[in-house]
């Protein structure tokens, strides 16, 4: 079976092996409620894609203003004004919204969508994510997320399209998360050779652990505080009872998202405004 790996994969192995196991390599379908309120994480997950879309929109040439007229929800609106300022100085530049990308690390098979990739060939590469979470998280706790270790490493082994069929070097690439609810305070990472050469072993050791675990060994949680957001909760013996949206951590929350309902970017168009 060809197995692609993701940054939502991969995460989902490092918060829970057997989470792991089960959604991805078992396949497991297991229906529960992930948090409580339920109308509260429905509506959150639904603002997140609407907003998505918008800075596609945006980015494909579409006018702000005309985009906006399609919402009425006040906290979207909000988010839309403090986007403009930010996203204005990469509109007048090279630049891809909704990137697919995959590629090889290591002989495996890598895929990933950047929200946003700026390019200037030779130059610097940028890639852009946009969050919709309602707390934003630590520098730290960015830092070490997956997913600011794998799209770096996603761009240099799969992204010479961008840079004049040249490979990407590390230091051309800077990742930078803007956060809706925090829109004056962007975090950069700026990427280096030295990181990508410790990314490229620890992305490895994982593909390592996970391709020598046998079936039925992956391991449980040791953290139980990640099963009261699992669905798998009760399949676990890990509790029925769903954990509060509020209590999630900043970024598990946008992982849920995902998760419940990918955002395809070829449906998203259905979406009622
Ligand atoms: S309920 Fe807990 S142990 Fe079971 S898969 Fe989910 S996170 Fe892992």
């Amino acid at each position: 079976m060809k197995f692609d790996y993701s940054q939502n994969k991969l995460h989902d192995y490092l918060e829970c092996p057997r989470r792991f196991e089960l959604r991805y390599l078992l396949q497991r379908i297991w229906p529960a409620v992930h948090t409580e309120p339920v109308l509260e994480l429905e509506e959150q997950i639904n603002n997140g894609k609407i907003f998505h879309l918008m800075a596609q929109q945006y980015f494909s040439g579409i006018n702000p203003d005309v985009i906006l007229l399609q919402v009425e929800n006040v906290k979207i609106s909000t988010w839309w004004k403090a986007f403009l300022t930010f996203a204005e100085s990469y509109n007048n530049l090279p630049h891809q919204s909704e990137v697919m990308i995959s590629s090889k690390i290591n002989n495996k098979s890598f895929m990933g969508v950047f929200d946003l990739l700026v390019y200037s060939p030779g130059e610097k590469i940028t890639i852009i994510d946009w969050k919709t979470n309602h707390n934003r998280p630590s520098r730290k706790n960015l830092e070490q997320h997956i997913q600011t270790r794998l799209y770096p490493l996603l761009l240099i082994s799969g992204g010479k399209q961008w840079n004049n069929n040249n490979k990407i070097k590390p230091d051309q690439i800077e990742m930078i998360y803007w956060f809706a609810n925090y829109p004056d305070e962007p975090q950069s990472f700026l990427y280096s050779e030295q990181q990508f050469q410790t990314d490229l072993i620890f992305i490895q050791d994982l593909i390592n652990q996970i391709e020598t675990t046998k079936s039925g060994e992956f391991p449980l949680t040791t953290n139980q505080k990640r099963c009261d957001f699992c669905n798998y909760r009760s399949l676990c013996g890990r509790g029925s009872k769903p954990g509060s949206t509020l209590e999630l951590d900043n970024l598990d929350l946008e992982y849920l998202y995902e998760e419940i309902e990918e955002i395809d970017m070829n449906q998203i168009g259905d979406i009622a405004f």
